[in-house]
């Protein structure tokens, strides 16, 4: 398997066996794996293969998305982080310049990234509330990105919240948005019409992508702070 660089530094791409082009990140923790992903090694180095039907920023990725803020010494706040599926390939990708620092509310899902990041030192797990944000503020620093996925009636509200603590100026937001979780009565297109409007309030809207076929009804934003 023959590994080249991507569009986006730190986003590696291959064609595999069957054809299909495919995307990984270097592995910063050289044989760990995270949730059950291949590891390639390719000319001295190890490669994680980043699964779109485990992570919306993957699907994103192979789906065409033009703008991505997240780079090698990246500080990034991570609203969702859960048990770190997609968190491991963003801090694959930050390096250990870069630190990302992952809010989840439930406990349960934190504990199962706690061992995870006794090697990948550059993740912070946060136990906190996204909801409020003030309540994290002596863990973390203005930071770059947030990259939000919590599958919450709030999203937008919630991203709003953080950048307004958190979010360098001239920083971006990225946020998958699942239109279901904001109104399941709803048109997505129109469930996403009105994400966008609220986002617009406050950040200038880069991008939108829509994340079919890997995830029904979701869209993914990449929003800037002004
Ligand atoms: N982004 C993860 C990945 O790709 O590996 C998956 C995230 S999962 C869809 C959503 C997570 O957000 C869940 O673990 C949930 O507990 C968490 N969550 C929901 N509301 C939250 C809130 N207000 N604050 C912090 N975490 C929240």
């Amino acid at each position: 398997m023959r590994i080249k660089k991507g569009r986006f530094p730190g986003v590696y791409v291959f064609v595999d066996e069957d054809g299909s082009e495919k995307i990984a990140t270097k592995n910063l923790v050289p044989g760990q794996k995270v949730y059950g992903e291949r590891l390639i090694k390719f000319e001295g180095e190890e490669y994680r293969v980043w699964n779109p039907r485990r992570s919306k920023l993957a699907a994103a990725i192979l789906n065409g998305l033009e703008n991505f803020p997240i780079k090698p010494g990246s500080k990034v706040l991570y609203l969702g982080v859960a048990s770190g599926t997609t968190a491991s390939h963003v801090s694959d990708i930050v390096g250990w310049e870069g630190k990302v620092f992952g809010v989840e509310f439930s406990p349960r899902v934190l504990r199962e990234l706690v061992p995870l990041v006794d090697e990948r030192r550059n993740i912070v797990p946060i136990l906190g509330d996204a909801t409020k944000p003030e309540g994290y503020r002596a863990l973390v620093p203005k930071v770059d990105v947030i990259f939000e996925d919590v599958a919450q009636p709030t999203q937008a509200k919630i991203l709003i919240d953080n950048a307004k603590i958190y979010l360098k100026s001239g920083g971006y937001g990225m946020i998958s948005v699942k239109s279901r979780s904001i109104d399941v009565t709803k048109e997505p297109g129109q469930v996403f019409k009105e994400v966008e409007k609220e986002l617009a309030s406050y950040f200038e809207v880069v991008e939108r992508l829509s994340l079919e076929p890997y995830e029904k009804d979701h869209a993914l934003f990449v929003v800037r702070k002004p």
